[in-house]
């Protein structure tokens, strides 16, 4: 069969119907066979009358008992109806405006019928039900199939077209080779696609949805892999790691390792002690699950192999805080460490470039200050990008091109749309942290507008009377109009504007409500050792309330805080209000994060927020974010999104199928990509 055949080769489908199917993005046979139901009904199910239940949406296999009347209603209405039965009990079907259905029923007939029942009294009425004939002899498919659709085109219609070709596709050539199917236990694409539109069971389907899936994934993978080696050969010089005892790091920590965390650290070690090319790991999991002690075992295996090891952060409270936490142990442990940010004096600044330059520093913490032209490493071996979607892809690019063959591991919280990026430019590998470490409680997140303003304030009072540490964010500094204020925000267009509250405002209104509380505000137009001050008093329980912007979002650790409320919540995006609600239930005190909108209940935006109160799982959030706006600006690379490396997957949804994207990853790795497409 060829798939490549317009859909007009089909018999019955005209210049008209095929216009119709385009909108649909159906224009060849191939296309068509790739319209995937987005439901089934299950009419096999069958229910007797006498055990419907008022409402529900049901199957019944019924005799028809009276010849259908039309009557006419007001309004140029039709309602058509009759009555039928089956051993239970008899029922009313009704068809609104389908006058032509009257003479469809044969009296002493049976049919199956599907759809809403009603429950008056004694008395049972189906409503403009989908039916089929249901003679004796013929078994009818349990599942039908349900489209996406658009005006002009029936569900019914796509079914009976795809039907018709289901018998001719046995020789349809299956991009996925018969060794990768094999080892993944994947069905053939000929029964994928026969299972998928027309399936005889659940468990045929879930067979035919997880092929079809892997295929999805293999292919886009494959895609990239073959951009990546368009771009790039593996560097023959890179940082040679020999393997060594992590007893000594892991030594410095009072906790024992999660198995993820474990899998991810043997994952590095392996990369790392390989001898083919330098690691390009991308370490994911959600804030809190464990990221630092994995990046912090890379470091060890870098440093006791004599190389340099960098770590680049987003933001200075970050790497300030990386700093504090992981040079006391790795000072304990003979290396010296450094602190590289742009708020350091000029003259620091060049010491600690010198000491990178000629080796007498072995790690170093540091934002985007590490890639300016003028830091050179002696002997750089690794390169830790913390949070990397905060930074664009260059300027990772350029922490690397500073070592040729340096060793590279990224951790990111937000992992799904990031992590297809990530395939996508580098074809790099992914270790998954999906447990959170033990005893990790759930931040209780609520969605509220200005009315509860006085509650929220009560509650704040509260917090602090027990002793905890609250954050409120705000989505701007000041009250400026400057474009300033809307950086690092995921500023939507479109929104209805409500005047934004601002940090600087907030915190004085804030003193004001709690005249006997420590309030301060910080922002990214502190200067950054104003935010380091103020983020170690924070820290030490010097301040009550910290009003700020997003520059407390990533990594950011204070145990204390059990609070966190958000201002004009719908200016954020979720994922970054997931990561925001990281920084609260960090210790072992119940802790909220109250999202504070203006945006009417009900309407779209309140809606998204209600996502955050209902979901905990970053990534099915950050599926949710990519679902509902779209893949956003990273992608827009004209050249590699399209076609197989589109991120518009049919069926796989990347949050539920994270293992099969590994999966389908691993697969493509040992396949050339010379012959694709
Ligand atoms: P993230 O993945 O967000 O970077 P961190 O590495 O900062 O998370 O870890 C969050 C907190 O969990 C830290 O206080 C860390 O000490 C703690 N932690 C990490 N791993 C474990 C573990 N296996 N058991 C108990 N606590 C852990
Ligand atoms: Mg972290």
């Amino acid at each position: 069969m060829n798939t490549h055949l317009t859909i007009t080769t089909l018999p019955g489908v005209g210049q008209k119907r095929a216009e119709l199917l385009a909108k649909l993005g159906i224009e060849t046979i191939g296309d068509l066979l790739y319209h995937f139901p987005r439901a089934y009904q299950n009419r096999g199910n069958v229910t007797s009358l006498d055990s419907c239940e008022n409402g529900a949406t049901v199957s019944v296999v019924l005799t028809v008992a009276t010849a259908a009347t039309t009557a006419k209603l007001p309004g140029m209405l039709t309602l058509t109806k009759f009555v039928a039965f089956d051993d239970t009990g008899k029922c009313t079907v009704t068809f609104f405006n389908q006058a032509y259905l009257q003479t469809a029923f044969q009296v002493g007939s049976t049919y199956r019928f599907y759809g809403k029942i009603t429950r008056r009294k004694a008395s049972l009425e189906l409503s403009s039900p989908a039916w089929e004939a249901a003679p004796e002899d013929v078994i009818l498919p349990d599942f039908t199939p349900v489209y996406p659709l658009t005006t002009g085109i029936s569900s019914k219609m796509l079914d009976g077209m795809i039907r018709a070709l289901l018998p001719q596709i046995d020789g349809i050539v299956d991009p996925i080779p018969e060794s990768v199917r094999v080892q993944h236990s994947l069905i053939p694409l000929a029964q994928a696609l026969r299972d998928i539109h027309s399936p005889t069971d659940y468990a045929a389907l879930d067979a035919a949805r997880r092929r079809l899936i892997f295929e999805e994934f293999y292919l886009f993978c494959m895609q990239a892999q073959k951009n990546a080696a368009e771009n790039a050969t593996a560097p023959t010089e890179f940082a040679r790691v020999a393997p060594t005892s992590l007893a000594p790091v892991l030594e410095q920590v009072s906790f024992t390792l999660t198995d993820a965390q474990t899998a991810a650290v043997e994952d590095i070690v392996t990369d790392m002690t390989g001898d083919t090319a330098p690691m390009e790991r991308l370490l994911s999991g959600d804030v809190g699950s464990g990221k630092t002690i994995c990046a912090a075992c890379a470091i060890y295996l870098a440093a006791e192999s004599g190389y340099q090891a960098a770590i680049m952060t987003p933001t200075e409270i970050l790497a300030t805080q990386h700093f504090h936490d992981l040079a006391p142990p790795f000072e304990a442990l003979g290396f010296s460490c450094a602190l590289l940010v742009g708020s350091l004096t000029a003259k620091k600044k060049q010491a600690v470039r010198a000491a990178l330059a000629d080796g007498s520093v072995d790690i170093v913490f540091g934002t985007v200050a590490l890639i300016t032209d003028d830091t050179d490493f002696a002997n750089l071996g690794l390169v830790v990008t913390d949070e990397q979607h905060r930074f664009g892809v260059n300027q990772r690019d350029a922490l690397a091109a500073k070592s040729n063959g340096a060793h590279s591991l990224t951790m990111s919280a937000t992992p799904i749309p990031r992590t297809m990026a990530h395939i996508l430019y580098n074809g790099i590998s992914i270790s998954h942290i999906d447990t959170m470490p033990p005893g990790r409680q759930r931040v209780d997140t609520f969605v509220v507008n200005e009315s509860y303003r006085a509650r929220l304030n009560a509650f704040i009072e509260k917090q602090i009377v027990a002793g905890n540490q609250v954050y409120i964010v705000c989505p701007a500094v000041d009250n400026s109009e400057d474009e300033d204020n809307l950086v690092g925000l995921d500023y939507r267009e479109g929104e209805e504007q409500v005047p934004l509250k601002s940090a600087v405002v907030v915190a004085r209104e804030l003193q004001e409500t709690f005249a006997n509380r420590r309030v301060a505000h910080m922002h990214g137009r502190l200067k950054g050792e104003e935010k380091e001050r103020i983020m170690r008093k924070f820290a030490a329980g010097e301040i009550d309330i910290l009003v700020s912007t997003t520059v407390i979002e990533v990594g950011v650790n204070v145990p204390n805080t059990t609070l966190m409320i958000v201002e004009n919540a719908e200016r954020f995006g979720l994922a970054q209000l997931h990561q925001l609600r990281g920084r609260v239930g960090r210790g072992s005190a119940k802790s909220y994060c109250i999202l504070v909108t203006e945006s009417a209940e009900n309407s779209a935006s309140y809606e998204r927020l209600r996502t955050l109160a209902e979901c905990y799982n970053g990534y099915e959030i950050a599926e949710r974010d990519l679902a509902q706006r779209g893949p956003g600006d990273f992608f827009a690379q004209p050249d590699v999104t399209r076609q197989h490396g589109s991120l518009k997957f049919r069926l796989a949804s990347l949050c539920d199928s994270f293992d099969l994207l590994k999966d389908a990853a691993a697969a493509a790795k040992t396949q050339t990509t010379a012959d694709l497409f």
